[in-house]
């Protein structure tokens, strides 16, 4: 019963007769997030649950980069900050292109933003009106498709399963483009494939967007999770005309274990940083003063900052490719062996049931969490994330294995 408050009866939820919007209405929830938390609620019931869900690494944020972050917050950085993120850190974030990629860009072209989902968000809506058509590449992160709807704007799918290495040709990109087409998304390495793009194939893709005048937005957020000696290519650098048609999205979580800061970065062309920067004054304003510290000096203290990473990198290696041998072990299992990121994700079509389906049951029969395919516009295949412990990998690729087996047998 609502009780009745000074202004009259209190709203309960059920009670509301207002419909909600739209965009309410039609955005859907993520689903990687969703399997995460029926995983956690698993485990808070006692049961022994092998989470290959989530889609963060399992460090912690390196010590300097806390310590950092703690000693401006006891400095008082404790007050709004410019939009687009402070300026020291700006110019880092320019430097760094440089350093890494030869890729001259000034701080007025950087943005920082809280996270680098809201980074790719300002990105679709500074450059997308209503009608306007994205190609989005499958198996796509969730976020894409929902965040180009929350614009106005159509995603047009294109998918690219295992037999192209989950990489869109070319030819592909160029059937799906009309008259209305505005944007390109890019994402290597994938989440939720891992696959990295060689610098050849980006090239020719980049061709195809400049021929057809669209923009092209790039998220390179896990750039620098790459194994067997493969480089990161940054598409702003493909063409001399490509740095002023892309939006370059990266930032701090997934490197450097930084997944709760909330801290994005977009390099783009001037009119759409400012554009960009206009677009997050009136939506949130600047990511949290104090925690920009600590990515600050994420980037100045780089010898401690690499050697975090260095050794994230080769745990994450010696894990996929556990987990990517033990997979292929498994009959009716066929996996990839991606260069990047921090996933697998194997084909499970040959064992004739839905990924949905699929994923219910790993998780009820064998406690052992992981997103399907259809998640991220790929039937028949599963994500894991291997941004867990080996004991868990080992333990979860038997129950695995068991699982397969039972359904082999059925
Ligand atoms: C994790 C992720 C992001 C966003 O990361 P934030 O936590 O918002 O900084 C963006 N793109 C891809 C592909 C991701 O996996």
């Amino acid at each position: 019963m609502a009780r009745a408050g000074p202004f009259g009866p209190a709203l309960t939820m059920h009670a509301s007769p207002a419909p909600l919007s739209a965009w309410a209405r039609n955005v859907a929830p993520s689903p990687t997030l969703a399997v995460d938390a029926k995983a956690k609620a698993l485990q808070a019931a006692g049961e022994d649950v092998c989470g290959f869900a989530a889609g963060e690494p399992d460090f912690d944020t390196p010590e300097h980069i806390k310590e950092a972050c703690a000693a401006a917050l006891r400095a008082g950085k404790t007050k709004y900050a410019p939009t687009p993120g402070i300026e020291p850190l700006r110019q880092a974030i320019a430097d760094r292109y440089a350093a890494e990629y030869g890729l001259r860009a000034t701080p007025a072209q950087v943005i920082v933003s809280p996270g680098g989902k809201f980074s790719c968000y300002l990105g679709v809506l500074a450059t997308c009106s209503p009608g306007d058509e994205v190609i989005v590449p499958a198996p796509y992160w969730v976020s894409y498709p929902e965040m180009v709807k929350l614009a106005g704007a159509v995603p047009r799918f294109v998918l690219a399963d295992d037999r192209t290495g989950f990489r869109l040709t070319p030819a592909m990109v160029e059937a799906a483009i009309t008259p209305r087409t505005r944007l390109l998304i890019l994402n290597s390495p994938s989440n939720p494939t891992g696959a990295v793009y060689s610098r050849a194939e980006l090239e020719a893709i980049v061709a195809v967007a400049l021929r057809h005048n669209l923009y092209i937005l790039s998220d390179e957020m896990y750039e620098h999770l790459v194994y067997d000696g493969v480089r990161p290519t940054c598409v702003a650098t493909l063409a001399p005309e490509a740095a002023a048609r892309t939006i370059t999205v990266a930032g701090f979580s997934k490197t450097y274990a930084m997944t709760g800061w909330r801290i994005g970065t977009t390099l783009a062309p001037l009119p759409i940083a400012k554009a960009i920067s206009e677009l997050q004054s009136q939506m949130s304003s600047n990511v949290t003063t104090f925690a920009q510290f600590g990515a600050l000096a994420a980037l100045q203290q780089k010898e401690k900052t690499s050697a975090a990473l260095a050794t994230m990198l080769a745990a994450f290696d010696r894990r996929r490719r556990h987990l990517h041998a033990e997979l292929n072990r498994i009959p009716g299992i066929s996996c990839l062996l991606a260069e990047g990121a921090f996933y697998l994700f194997p084909n499970i079509s040959r064992f004739g049931l839905s990924d949905l389906e699929f994923c219910n049951r790993l998780l009820e029969q064998e406690k052992v969490a992981a997103v399907p395919g259809s998640a991220f516009g790929a039937e028949g295949y599963l994500r894991l994330s291997y941004a867990t412990s080996d004991e868990i990998i080992a333990k979860g690729v038997t129950r695995f294995a068991r699982f397969c087996a039972g359904l082999r047998a059925a």
